[in-house]
């Protein structure tokens, strides 16, 4: 067997919308002669002794809704200045069909006549406001079939809106979109979700009102304030050796597995919650916990902390009411995966922080934890 050394070809593999079969040949093992062969084409036992690259996380904000730097201008949420406005109906954006680019209107187009609600604020786009309106009371010609499904591919135009855009799920766009486009987006349907799902006071069960351009809800009876929610959801990326432990729920496609994830409960710390989360689904027992990094995860207002934890047992017990099954992956496995060629399993979602995860994790490019 001649002698390799392996390296990490870092260069536009490591782009978010990379093509997972780009990112499952980013190793390659060059032989002394200066051939290149791609890693996960090599016999297994080459795969000992690759290097290992361990620059931190510094790619963490780089995960798809990772954010812009928007300027949120939460000292204008007393009275913004006007400017244009994102449709979202039951939280699909208005979307160009060819581009994807999200769609602004005039604060005063009849698309809004729909509206109950006012306006929420975004934040300053470029100097300029940027607001998002929600207009689910509307109700297309074609029903509302499909909408709200795990793979939500239907599409709704509105009479009062130009050809050539259409409202269209968040989840399946998410990749196509700017960095700054998709912060705005992912503000504005968070937002629109929490005031329709809290429209009454928590304290008194009065109507509340909308207050500080969607920042707060004020309720008149009793004077509480009411502030946006978000959920704490803890991601494990939890591995053996070489394996990492995957899971599936019976709600999920066929065949497709992620990684372990679970809400954090009050009174927990993140790394208790992953332990806990771990223990509970798959019975496996946690040790060292490290976060590595977080995603906005607007399906409804979560917050996505991603973590990385050493498993300190192998055997798996999981719990049918929770998932439907997990199994150990080794990095080999994965690879194939990514790259489409292991019919008995799909790949997370692109665009999700566990495909983003998973593929640091291959790419070793993660600071993982301590045992
Ligand atoms: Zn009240």
């Amino acid at each position: 067997m001649a002698l390799v050394r392996c390296v990490w070809a870092s260069a536009s593999f490591l782009d978010r919308d990379s093509d997972s079969a780009e990112m499952a040949f980013a190793y390659i093992a060059v032989s002394d002669a200066g051939d290149c062969t791609p890693f996960a084409k090599l016999p297994a036992a080459w795969h000992i002794g690759f290097r290992r690259e361990r620059s931190g996380m510094q790619c963490a904000e780089s995960v798809t809704f990772g954010g812009s730097g928007l300027d949120r201008a939460v000292h204008l949420r007393t009275d913004p200045p006007d400017g244009y406005v994102l449709p979202l109906w039951r939280g699909k954006p208005l979307l160009e069909s060819e581009s994807r680019r999200p769609v602004f209107l005039s604060t005063d187009h009849q698309a809004f006549d729909a509206a109950s609600e006012p306006a929420v604020f975004l934040g300053l786009d470029e100097g300029e406001s940027r607001f998002a309106r929600d207009i689910s009371d509307w109700l297309p010609e074609g029903g509302d079939e499909g909408v709200g499904a795990f793979n939500d591919t239907s599409e709704q135009q509105h009479p009062e809106l130009a050809n050539g855009c259409a409202f269209a799920d968040l989840r399946q766009n998410m990749t196509r979109l700017s960095a700054r486009d998709a912060e705005l987006v992912v503000i504005g349907k968070a937002l629109l979700e929490w005031h329709r799902t809290h429209r009454f006071c928590a304290r008194c069960g009065a109507p509340s009102k909308m207050a500080m351009a969607g920042w707060q809800r004020d309720c008149p009876a009793c004077k509480g304030q009411h502030f946006p929610r978000t959920d704490p959801v803890v991601i494990m990326l939890i591995t053996s050796g070489n394996s990492v432990l995957m899971g599936r729920s019976g709600f999920w496609p066929e065949g497709m597995y992620s990684l372990l994830a679970g809400f954090v409960e009050p009174g927990e710390t993140i790394e208790a919650a992953v332990r806990r989360e771990v223990g509970e689904e798959a019975g496996i027992e946690v040790g060292g916990v490290r976060y590595l990094a977080s995603q906005p995860w607007p399906f409804p207002t979560s917050l996505m902390i991603g973590c990385h934890g050493i498993a300190l047992t192998d055997s798996i017990s999981i719990q049918a009411d929770e998932i439907e099954d997990a199994k150990w992956v080794t990095r080999e496995e994965m690879m194939q995966v990514l790259a489409g060629d292991n019919p008995s399993m799909k790949a997370a979602r692109k665009g999700s922080i566990a495909r983003f995860l998973i593929e640091g994790f291959l790419a070793d490019r993660l600071p993982l934890a301590r045992r």
